[in-house]
């Protein structure tokens, strides 16, 4: 067994004595020292012995303890790449532990053979002072452990070169992977989204991870010691979050959506899991705390629950919402045997007012209604919105139908005062309200609405600005809607319009001036439909501009003929709808109309309704000023059914104003309208502009306004609207003397 330096092998070597280097004088002397030779010999081979078996001893003792350690003793012969090692199994009777050995590439992991080969060459090159390395080695088992192998040189040739290196080898196969472990969760916790604290059994920070900072806005110095509570949010009372943390150190467990503050004092809303870690041999107790901040997304899920039921523009409850609580509402009045009502409102000429105002300003109109009519109906019953100027209410717990007669009413007349836009602008807007009645009507919501939806209709075709409740005939009259619409479309093709003429009278002195053209439909399936009934419809789908031009182009067309019959000073008023001032280049087609025919521009003119006009002054006194340097007359129509003041309307470059029939019917013995029109004429005049009177019916009110300096007159008085021939033949042979005297009653009307 070769020799075993312990302290520092490398610096020791081995000197054997060789017999041959002595020399002896005489054959006695030699023999004398012969014997003391041999004694020498056997003396110093038995002290040597003894000396080698102590090394042995201690060697073993050492091996022993290293082996108590866990570390393995090893040596390595380095020519022959062979490795003995003592095994880790437990030592024999005599105290000896088992060696192998193996060469060393038999041993080592071949994926960790060139590591440590590598290392090898730098030790012996001298470039470490001790070799060193972790790698994985055969554990007899059929598995690998990972070892950290240290050693030195045991062992040099007289160059110095290494011959044996021996030291020992821990298994740190299991410490290595805890510390993988640690490395992996330290970096986990580095990087994760989620902020983790974990807390002492006071629940004082102990460690937090970097988006826990990043969440909270501390530092790690400003949280670290400090208590749990440094995050409690004003949401809460304390005592809720010390109730949390109570619950979570008795049940080891908490979780759920917490308030906490940040440094900065922003609220967080967080989903928070509490855990209480408890070490197996002390008592000692953590709290790991995760949490996120779900506080943007909260509120996106509320702002999508929100406007899954709720109207943005006015804050009503949608269409979805409104079914659900018309549904709820129809199941307690069947429950209660109860009566409800299904109010659907719209706002009349809201799309002029829109189209005119702008969108915005259409906007601001909505949701001032809306809040006027939330206020009006109270707040214990719904109010919807189902889209542009559609509202719905559902009123419960009715006595008799009349309640919600008499709430539409009341509806209706709080819309009377206008709805302020912003500081400066009102409008005037009216509703239209249709009733349906559970359980009179129908059983569920979809018919109720519609019902109600039907009756809404019917309002507006009585006149709007008033209600109507249901009733079955209505299902009629909107099926005969939908045939006319139809029909509509096919009329021009077909050749079904024509148009009337109704002579207009200028007073002093007495002359026929000009004629207004007014559309006559005669439809071979339906019979004499009024303009009243089809030009709303033909405005709704955007026929009127088809329409319209047409009739533009046979007025002109008309009086061209009737100029060529001497009538040459002879005025054509137009009506003109607010979509065809609106849409398109309308200035435009005028123009070529009478360039076409050869009409001069003045014996035009152009009527307007005064609700089209109202809404938006400058847009439409931009449009208007057009047709007057066209040359074309402007006529305000209707004068007095709208909202417009005069004072308004001399922003528009208008010509005449034609006061309603409405205004004209009661004179001259209601002392409203006597009041109210000879202040329109002395208004009207002082602002330059013509006044005509509509639906002039007897000559008392003829009388009554040629004495106030009405301009002119219209109405079956003077004439009903004649057909082309008849009126050109009327005209003829109307003379002022007789007529200004004779007639009282109304004229029969002509065919
Ligand atoms: P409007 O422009 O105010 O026309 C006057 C309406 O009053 C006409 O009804 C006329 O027949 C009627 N009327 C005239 N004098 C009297 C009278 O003394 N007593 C009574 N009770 N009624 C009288 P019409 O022809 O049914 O027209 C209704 C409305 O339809 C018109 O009112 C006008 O706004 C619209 N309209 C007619 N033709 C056209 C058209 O070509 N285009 C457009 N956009 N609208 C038209
Ligand atoms: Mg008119
Ligand atoms: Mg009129």
């Amino acid at each position: 067994m070769p020799t075993l330096a312990v302290a520092d092998p490398g610096t020791e070597r081995r000197r054997l004595i060789e017999p041959s280097q002595l020399h002896v004088p005489g054959a006695a002397v030699l023999i004398a020292l012969l014997v003391l030779l041999v004694v020498m010999v056997v003396r110093r081979h038995n002290s040597e012995h003894a000396y080698l078996a102590e090394i042995n001893e201690r060697r073993d003792r050492l091996k022993l303890a290293l082996w108590a350690t866990g570390e393995r003793y090893w040596d390595y012969d380095v020519g022959s790449g062979q490795l003995r090692r003592l095994l880790e199994d437990e030592p024999n009777g005599d105290g000896r532990l088992l060696e192998d050995s193996l060469p060393v590439d038999e041993l080592v992991h071949p994926d960790d053979m060139a590591l440590a080969r590598e290392t090898l060459r730098r030790y012996l090159d001298g470039e470490s002072g001790r070799y060193q390395a972790q790698v994985r080695v055969a554990d007899g088992t059929g598995g690998w452990a990972w070892v950290r192998v240290r050693g030195r040189a045991v062992e040099r040739d007289d160059d110095g070169n290494v011959l044996r290196i021996a030291g020992t080898a821990l298994n740190v196969s299991a410490t290595r992977e805890a510390e993988r472990e640690r490395q992996i969760a330290a970096t986990v916790l580095r990087s994760m989204g989620e902020a983790v604290a974990v807390m002492d059994a006071d629940f004082r920070y102990v460690s937090v991870n970097p988006a826990f900072l990043r969440m909270t806005g501390y530092t790690e110095t400003e949280v670290l010691g400090r208590s749990a509570s440094l995050l409690d949010s004003e949401q809460n009372d304390s005592a809720f979050y010390r109730r949390i943390r109570t619950q979570a150190g008795r049940q080891d467990h908490w979780s759920g959506e917490l308030w906490q503050r940040r440094k900065d004092g922003d609220e967080l809303l967080t989903a928070l899991e509490l855990r209480t870690v408890r070490d197996a041999d002390d008592d000692s107790v953590l709290h790991v705390c995760v949490f996120n901040d779900i506080t943007q997304q909260k509120r996106t899920e509320q702002e999508l629950r929100y406007l899954a039921n709720f109207d943005t523009l006015t804050s009503l409850p949608n269409r979805s919402l409104l079914s659900e609580r018309l549904s709820r509402a129809i199941v307690r009045a069947h429950r209660e045997d109860t009566r409800l009502a299904v109010l659907f409102l719209d706002l009349d000429r809201f799309k002029d007012i829109n189209d005119s105002l702008g969108h915005a300003a259409g906007d601001r109109i909505l949701r001032a209604a809306a809040v006027r009519l939330q206020q009006t109906v109270g707040e214990q019953h719904t109010v919807a919105r189902l889209g542009g100027d559609e509202f719905t209410v559902v009123l419960e717990d009715l006595e008799t139908p009349d309640d919600a007669e008499r709430i539409a009413r009341e509806i209706i007349n709080a819309f009377e005062a206008p709805l302020l836009l912003d500081d400066r602008r009102e409008v005037s807007i009216s509703p239209s309200i249709g009733i349906s009645l559970y359980p009179d009507h129908a059983q569920v919501p979809t018919e109720l609405l519609k019902q109600a939806d039907t009756a809404m209709y019917q309002a507006k075709a009585a006149g709007r600005r008033t209600f109507m409740r249901y009733n079955d005939n209505m299902d009629l009259a909107v099926r005969q809607r939908a045939t006319i619409s139809g029909a509509l479309r096919k009329v021009l093709d077909r050749g079904e319009l024509r148009l009337v003429f109704q002579p207009r009278l200028s007073l002093s002195p007495p002359r026929i001036t000009g004629v207004e053209a007014l559309l006559r439909w005669s439809s071979p399936e339906h019979g004499d439909i009024p303009p009243a009934e089809f030009i709303p419809i033909a405005e709704e789908s955007g026929l009127i501009l088809e329409i319209g031009e047409w009739v533009l182009r046979e007025a002109c067309l008309v009086l061209q003929r009737w100029r060529q019959h001497g009538m040459d000073a002879l005025n054509v008023s137009v009506n003109v709808s607010v979509l065809q001032l609106l849409r398109g280049d309308f200035v435009g087609v005028v123009g070529r109309v009478l360039d076409d025919v050869g009409i001069p521009p003045h014996l035009l003119e152009l009527e307007l309704t005064e609700s089209v006009l109202m809404a938006n002054a400058e847009q439409t006194a931009e449009r208007l000023q057009a047709f007057r340097a066209l040359g074309v007359s402007l006529a305000i129509d209707d004068f007095g059914t709208g909202y417009s003041s005069l004072a308004y309307l001399k922003r528009l470059p208008i010509t005449t104003i034609k006061i309603d029939k409405a205004f004209v019917d009661g004179l001259p013995h209601d002392a409203e309208d006597a009041a109210i029109t000879p202040t329109i004429v002395a208004m009207a005049h002082s602002l330059g502009l013509r006044v005509v009177a509509e639906g002039v019916e007897t000559q008392a009110q003829m009388r009554f306004l040629a004495e106030r300096g009405c301009d002119e007159i219209q109405g079956f008085w003077l004439s009903p609207p004649l057909d082309a021939l008849q009126c050109l033949a009327f005209m003829r042979n109307w003379r002022p003397d007789g007529l200004l005297l004779a007639r009282d009653a109304p004229l029969a009307v002509l065919p």
